[in-house]
């Protein structure tokens, strides 16, 4: 075959292409990437992605591998999180499928039940993962966010007053992404329990870390009334992209997740998570993963990541004019503002994040919310801790200081900044050039270099715009960046 380009230079290009995105190694992105910081287990993993890469994973009858492989990984991440023989799970492509899933068992469930009221409702704090409101949208439910207190956490009492017989689901984290902040996982899983109601535990980002954190109550199946858990390989437990669990507690409850139609003239189709072919290798990566690390090898793992987050939250809190927001459990934290500092003495986040990022190290902005209570929740910085960041811990808290000293004083973008670039806000839905229009007037068109070096005015804009005309814009944004590129 006479190859229209030749392998050698499509992976010359490749490697070019690679070495503008964000460094995946070396500590300098603080969220996205889960880095171990050992190379034997990137080399491992990338060994088991090829090996059965020409695998459908759709069919563990045909392709063996995939259910001995799916049911060690389940039976490891089982055993890890407290679950007995009564536990059951999928392995699924993220942590964003394994909620989807979680919900979408729970709402045929509750559709089983034969009740009468026409929407069930999906109860949650206000910080769970976006990727709820996704399935609520998704699979029809209504959302019910409630408010969090200034630590990020939500009152159990307050959640559990909102449980109710229209409740298809009521979800709690551990932690919550934006703030690490624990919910009060045994209170909520046992009013739920009471009144025949599931309670999901999203431990996507915990899952395989906080078993092995200090001093933490209960908060997996070792609760009575937490009925699934969904525990992401991607993040700690250091496997490449794509692969998640989602255990439930009954097998009867985990059927539910599954789709069979045998009403086609096709094969008969048994699905337990959303995708049909699928790939095997991400799967195959965390399995390897999982064997060589062991118990013992997550555990150290973890310990590095506890030492370095205690340093982190205490050098932050030793910043002036910036807090660590709450209590945070688990390798991540959000910080803000310190309010209590005066005014030409307090940091702004995000200001801080961008000059961080000026520093060579990469920090995720987040935007403030202003809750269904009336209470706001300012806007953070969210930092992720790996492994790998203890070697790289003096010169990453130089950055962070010397960043804060840096932009001391200078007080956050505010809505007005922003909206004085606007021609005036259009209403009704936008057509996608209006919005094209829109983003180039705010300085965020997407020509080769035209993403903006700093981000807190792109956050200041997601605060001072209507929520649905920023999603638009940010959709318009997101779709541009893909589009192919005419010359
Ligand atoms: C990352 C995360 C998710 C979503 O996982 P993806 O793998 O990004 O799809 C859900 N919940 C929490 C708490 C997370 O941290």
């Amino acid at each position: 075959m006479q190859f229209s380009e030749q392998p050698a230079d499509i992976l010359a290009r490749l490697e070019e292409l690679r070495a503008a995105d964000a460094p995946t190694h070396g500590g300098h992105v603080l969220s996205y990437v889960y880095d171990s910081g050992l190379a034997e287990l990137d080399e491992l993993a990338a060994a088991a992605i090829r090996a059965v890469q020409p695998v459908n994973g759709l069919d563990p009858t045909t392709f063996t591998s995939v259910a001995v492989m799916e049911g060690e990984v389940v039976g490891f991440a089982r055993e890890l999180l407290g679950g007995d023989s009564e536990v059951v799970g999928s392995v699924t492509t993220g942590g964003t499928e394994s909620c989807l899933l979680a919900v979408k068992t729970a709402r045929d469930l509750w559709a089983s039940t034969g009740s009468t009221t026409e929407r069930p409702r999906l109860l949650a704090p206000v910080t769970v993962h976006a990727a709820f409101q996704k399935a609520a949208h998704y699979f029809g439910l209504t959302l019910d966010l409630v408010p969090v207190g200034p630590d990020g956490r939500v009152d159990a009492d307050t959640l559990i007053a909102r449980l109710g017989p229209d409740v298809a689901l009521v979800v709690v984290s551990a932690p919550s992404y934006p703030h690490a902040a624990l919910d009060p996982i045994e209170a909520v899983a046992a009013a739920a329990a009471e009144r025949g109601i599931p309670c999901h535990v999203d431990a996507c980002i915990g899952g395989w870390v906080l078993p092995f954190w200090s001093g933490l109550p209960a908060w997996d199946f070792r609760v009575p009334g937490v009925t699934s858990i969904s525990a992401d390989l991607h993040k700690f437990g250091y496997a490449p992209k794509g692969v998640s669990v989602l255990l439930q507690r009954g097998r009867d409850r985990q059927r539910a997740q599954f789709f069979a139609t045998t009403q086609w003239p096709g094969y008969p189709v048994v699905n337990p998570t959303m995708l049909g072919s699928k790939s095997a290798g991400a799967l195959a990566a965390g399995w390897a993963i999982t064997h060589a690390l062991g118990r013992d090898g997550l555990a150290a793992l973890a310990e590095s990541c506890e030492r370095s987050t205690r340093a982190l939250i205490e050098l932050v809190g030793s910043i002036e004019g910036l807090r660590v927001v709450g209590s945070p459990v688990g390798p991540l934290l959000a910080v803000a503002t310190d309010a209590a500092a005066p005014a030409d003495r307090q940091v702004d986040p995000h200001h801080w994040a961008d000059q961080v990022r000026a520093h060579g190290w990469l920090l995720q902005l987040q935007p403030g919310l202003a809750q269904s209570d009336g209470s706001v929740l300012p806007h953070t910085t969210h930092l992720t801790i790996t492994p790998v960041t203890e070697g790289v811990l003096p010169e990453l808290s130089a950055a962070l200081v010397a960043a804060a000293d840096e932009v001391r004083g200078v007080p956050a973008v505010s809505a007005a900044d922003v909206l004085g670039a606007l021609p005036g806000l259009p209403d009704g839905p936008l057509d996608s050039e209006t919005a094209y229009a829109l983003l180039a007037g705010l300085g965020l068109g997407t020509g080769e270099g035209a993403l903006p070096e700093r981000m807190a005015p792109v956050l200041a804009l997601v605060g001072a715009l209507p929520a649905p005309l920023t999603e638009r814009l940010l959709t318009e944004l997101i779709a541009r960046v893909v589009e192919p590129r005419v010359e």
